[in-house]
This record gives C-alpha cells, structure tokens and sequence, in this order.
C-alpha cells in the first residue's frame, strides 16, 4: 500500500502491525519510513474498486435492428 503522508510505497505485511503506542490496540498499518499510522482497508474494498473500473461494455441491441419488420399488408 501506499503511505497517505509520505507517499512512500511499502508492502502492508512488512508493516509494523501492534506497535504499541496506539490505544486500545493498533488496528493500522505504519508506514516504515514516517511511521504515519494508515488506516487499514479490509480486503473487499479492493475487490470493489476494481468492480467499478471495470468498464460495461455497451449494450449490442443492434443485432434486433439489423432486419426491418416488414409488416406491410396490401
Ligand atoms: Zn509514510
Ligand atoms: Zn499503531
């Protein structure tokens, strides 16, 4: 992940995890450079991400047009 100060980019398992200066627990991933505390972004929010740049590709609805409906009755 990438830091939000610093910009410093880092592998979120080789954080520090539980650094001990946070209270009731640390629940974040320190940056190994600043040590600024990034808040930690569960795995789904990932998955989401790339849901939504995942682009529609447009509708092929003119294969129906392609034959005219000739129903003209003489
Ligand atoms: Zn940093
Ligand atoms: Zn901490």
């Amino acid at each position: 992940m990438i830091c939000g100060f610093c910009g410093h980019e880092f592998d979120e398992n080789e954080s520090k995890h539980g650094c001990g200066g946070c209270p009731g627990g640390c629940h974040s991933v320190h940056c190994p450079r600043c040590n600024y505390k990034n808040p930690l972004e569960p795995a789904f929010i990932g998955k989401l991400k790339n849901l939504l740049q995942r682009k529609t590709s447009p509708g092929a609805k003119d294969a129906e047009n392609s034959e005219d409906k000739k129903s003209k009755t003489s």
